[in-house]
């Protein structure tokens, strides 16, 4: 686990929350009732990252050489080791909560009570039925319940969620549920707009198609909020 600052070490009243123990307490263990939460199995921690590894590199070396690929060649003898790094390091390293950015909060001095937007924030995750990218921008908004927090921990939560094979209403979700749970206020908005290379680069091959998926809690249900925070993400821009 990441080692937590002293709330001694800033004039500012921070206040850091935990995040994976908050989101693993209110899911629960009832797996299957909840759709936002990615489906793990019970052992899906208790090999290491290099336990993974030195697992999935073979199983990858079996895929390329069923398709009929010499691995004895230099360019591809490093592949299969490759992948599963790729893998278990960086693709999919947010499956583990143990990975999930610490957050921290600070008190809304300025008594700023109006939305805040963070918009055109990049993303690149891995679509879980083809295991090829989808990608494209988020655009996250709050209104602050009187916590803030800081503008690149909206960007990091982001790219947690994204390091997982992932569907794109899950992952919208999955970043909303975790900034109310964070900002411990339900006004919360995501909207995430994405080119997905499974539709694009195979099967129906389109690529002018964009998917937007939302998220909309709290005050943001009621309309002239929910067009205050379309005016400012402006998705055409
Ligand atoms: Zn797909």
């Amino acid at each position: 686990m990441k080692q937590k600052e002293t709330l001694s070490t800033t004039p500012l009243k921070e206040q850091h929350i935990d995040l994976s123990n908050l989101l693993i307490e209110e899911m629960g263990d009832e797996h299957k009732a909840s759709s936002v939460e990615t489906p793990l199995r019970a052992d899906a921690f208790d090999k290491t990252d290099e336990e993974k590894i030195a697992a999935i590199a073979p199983h990858f070396k079996a895929i390329m050489e069923i398709l009929g690929m010499d691995l004895r060649d230099d360019s591809l003898k490093g592949t299969p080791l490759r992948v599963a790094k790729m893998y278990v390091k960086e693709l999919f390293q947010g499956l583990n909560p143990a990975n999930m950015p610490s957050m921290t909060l600070f008190e809304n001095k300025f008594q700023y009570n109006e939305m805040l937007v963070e918009k055109n924030i990049n993303f690149y995750t891995n679509c879980e039925h083809h295991f090829v990218p989808f990608f494209g921008k988020a655009h996250v908004a709050y209104i602050s319940s009187g916590k803030v927090i800081g503008l690149s921990k909206l960007n990091r939560l982001v790219e947690y969620f994204s390091k997982r094979p992932q569907v794109q209403e899950r992952l919208t979700m999955q970043i909303g549920k975790a900034l109310q749970t964070v900002l411990q206020t339900q006004d919360v908005a995501v909207m995430m707009d994405a080119k997905h290379l499974c539709v694009s680069s195979r099967g129906v091959k389109d690529d002018s198609s964009n998917t937007i998926t939302s998220f909309f809690g709290g005050k943001f249900q009621e309309e002239k909020r929910k067009m205050e925070f379309f005016k400012y993400v402006d998705i055409n821009e």
